[in-house]
């Protein structure tokens, strides 16, 4: 059996146990984020490969950061913790129960299934656990776009803050913050985004400032819904990428890195042998 090699990245996920929060940067004590929040979907070892044997083409190969059981960052407030917790998470963590549920349900699927979603409340989630999931608080125009707006349900998501999500049938989980790529893969005359990924089974968000990307589906167009508006958001079942897909640099891509990016952290969950 071929060995695998691991990079050995250790990376520090918490501040001192009080400090600015990351979100509304109130001093004070700080509690943990779970990123990518717990509730989600949980698969058993049997039904992860069953998942990777419909959908996963080819093998994914690199290894990079560390390796644990979740992942999570002392970075934010009781206050912002709770209220991402309990007001916007659930939507999060309903649309990845679903989309699970169904992907281990059966053995052909159609091209495009349609599910039921909290849009507005999901893009709230994806960006406050993004926020959090930064050690240095930070003044960069992405964290304090959100600080303005994430909380506060009247105003609007900002213009220049699109996600894209596409199915991630894969176990572990990424989370990358701050890098920058061109808008079409390896075409830099196309221009730059400014990207931040957030990638759990069974599905990827791409945050980046750029209107389009590769021609995934956009969770922002539903931007002017409010947070309990409900609407059947499409997921492309014939479209998978590998797992460090777009981060990943190969012979089309080429990411610039800011220093958080090198803090960009691979999970895999702890599961029992069969
Ligand atoms: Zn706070």
């Amino acid at each position: 059996m071929k060995k695998k090699r691991f990079v050995r990245h250790y990376v520090t996920t918490k501040r001192e146990k009080a400090g600015p929060c990351n979100i509304c940067k109130t001093h004070t004590e700080l509690t943990w984020d779970h990123v990518p929040p717990k509730g989600g979907i949980d698969l058993t070892a049997v039904e992860m490969e069953k998942v990777s044997e419909l959908f996963v083409v080819g093998h994914d190969e690199i290894k990079f950061s560390e390796s644990q059981n979740g992942v999570k960052y002392r970075t934010v407030c009781k206050s912002c913790n709770e209220t991402i917790g309990h007001r916007y998470d659930p939507a999060l963590n309903e649309f990845s129960l679903t989309v699970g549920r169904y992907l281990k349900s059966g053995l052909s699927f159609p091209r495009v299934v349609h599910h039921r979603a909290k849009p507005a409340a999901m893009i709230r989630a994806i960006l406050g656990h993004l926020a959090a999931a930064k050690i240095e608080i930070d003044d960069c125009p992405f964290d304090r776009n959100v600080r303005e707006f994430v909380l506060d349900e009247d105003k609007p998501i900002p213009d220049d803050i699109f996600i894209f999500y596409w199915l991630y049938p894969y176990e572990q989980s990424i989370t990358m913050r701050d890098f920058a790529m061109p808008t079409v893969r390896g075409n830099f005359s196309t221009g730059i985004g400014f990207c931040q990924v957030l990638k759990y089974f069974p599905i990827a968000y791409l945050v980046i400032n750029k209107p389009a990307y590769e021609g995934l589906e956009e969770l922002t167009r539903y931007r002017n819904l409010s947070v309990d508006e409900e609407v059947e958001i499409p997921i492309l079942l014939d479209r998978v990428e590998h797992a460090h897909w777009p981060e990943i640099v190969d012979d089309y891509n080429i990411v610039l890195a800011s220093k958080t990016t090198g803090n960009a952290i691979l999970a895999k969950p702890k599961r029992k042998k069969r």
